[in-house]
């Protein structure tokens, strides 16, 4: 029997708990994008990469990369090491997870082995309590902008901006890359950012075919930033920090197959306190291996409360997964919880790409409010393959949170 319907307004119905997590899911908080002293100084608090050439060339020798390293570091000593970075993460910042992730075209091996190495000293000395990560941030902003590969073994050395290479030949070469992270996307604000969106990760390598870009990206990328930075506060104010959605919706509409998450991509000494924005994954533990695979399955949220925790799911198919159906109405449900504001009122988006992969972006099709709990709702789709999302946003503050979609493929021959 179906539930009834609820006509503009969310309740907490214990009764329909059974579309919850499973109970082996807790959701953690965490960061995918982060920067510690190997990057980061200057005087005025620009950001000044100093490469020394002799340990860009080639591998230097223990001894070598020690001494090249202080003398490198010396007078930019801003950003914590990557051990501090990570302890403050835990200890300060109250994260769950977070990767380090230095600029690809500026790191040598030493450097990335150097946060190899600080990562599983971290996740040994916290074990259960903290998960280390270790990435790299690829490519430039004006040649398509930047991507975080989390978890390869070595640095990526596909030519900045050449996304063809990176999705074609240096991802494929590397199977045990577990998650791909599109960075920042762009506002689309001015000129310049329109001309960059034909660019966006790798747009022109496909002649500026957004079917081509998918087929060759969607293998292999897992997650967006809806919310990034601030990259270079240097506070540790855990001032309120708003994403950018539109960069999501536009991907997602290019047929791209992303989940958001939020970067805090610091810059200084502030992991986890420069904003109470965070990434929420669904995980069993905290286990490299657990969170990597939460987020490499998308299910994930982004949410810029520090504790807003989102489950969705359509007909059973948790947030991030794919629904097979034929039919055209589809059941939905979300739940929402907030362990420090249980009385919090939201407001409750549904949003839905009517019209399939391009033509007209997803958009809002239901909104309720409540607080709290769980709804379910049911939800017309169109007979194109689609997928269906849900915008929180909580009453007093205004902070929101997106989930991951749920899409919806069509079977053979039932429209599309
Ligand atoms: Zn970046
Ligand atoms: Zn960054």
């Amino acid at each position: 029997m179906r539930p009834p319907r609820l006509p503009g307004i969310l309740l907490a119905i214990a009764s329909l708990a059974a579309a919850g997590p499973p109970p082996e899911l807790r959701c953690r908080f965490g960061s995918t994008h982060a920067h510690c002293w190997l990057e980061t100084g200057g005087d005025d608090g620009g950001f000044r990469v100093d490469v020394q050439p002799e340990t860009a060339k080639r591998e230097p020798s223990a001894g070598e990369a020690r001494r090249a390293f202080r003398r490198k570091h010396r007078d930019l000593y801003r950003g914590g090491t990557p051990a501090e970075a990570l302890r403050y993460a835990h200890e300060k910042g109250r994260l769950d997870f977070l990767a380090l992730t230095i600029h690809s075209h500026m790191a040598t091996p030493f450097e990335y082995a150097t946060i190899r190495d600080a990562a599983e000293a971290a996740n040994r000395r916290y074990e259960g309590a903290f998960c280390a990560l270790v990435g790299q941030e690829w490519s430039t902003i004006s040649s398509g902008n930047h991507v975080n590969i989390l978890g390869a073994t070595d640095i990526c050395d596909s030519p900045n901006g050449r996304y063809a290479a990176l999705y074609g030949r240096w991802l494929p070469s590397r199977p045990e890359v577990p998650v791909v992270v599109l960075n920042h996307p762009f506002r689309a604000q001015g000129e310049l950012d329109r001309r960059l969106l034909e660019t966006e990760y790798g747009l022109d390598d496909y002649g500026g075919d957004p079917h081509a870009l998918a087929r060759a990206a969607n293998p292999h990328v897992h997650l967006i930033e809806v919310v990034t930075g601030p990259a270079f506060g240097r506070l540790e104010s855990r001032r309120r920090w708003r994403g950018n959605p539109d960069g999501y919706f536009r991907q997602l509409n290019r047929g791209i197959r992303v989940a958001p998450c939020a970067g805090s991509d610091n810059h200084y000494q502030n992991w986890g306190t420069s904003s109470p924005a965070r990434t929420g994954a669904w995980t069993r533990d905290l286990s490299p291996a657990e969170v990597l695979s939460a987020l490499r399955e998308r299910r994930t949220f982004a949410t810029e409360d520090e504790n807003l925790a989102l489950w969705l799911e359509a007909e059973g198919i948790p947030m991030g997964g794919v629904l097979a159906t034929a039919a055209t109405r589809v059941r939905a449900s979300l739940s929402i919880s907030d362990g420090d504001e249980p009385r919090a009122r939201y407001q409750v988006r549904w949003i839905v790409d009517a019209d399939g992969v391009l033509g007209d972006e997803a958009r809002v099709v239901r909104e309720m409010e409540g607080v709290a709990g769980e709804v379910t709702v049911d939800l017309d789709l169109p007979h194109a393959p689609s997928y269906l999302l849900a915008h929180v946003v909580q009453a007093r503050d205004r902070d929101s949170a997106w989930t991951a979609p749920v899409w919806i493929e069509r079977p053979a021959g039932t429209g599309g």
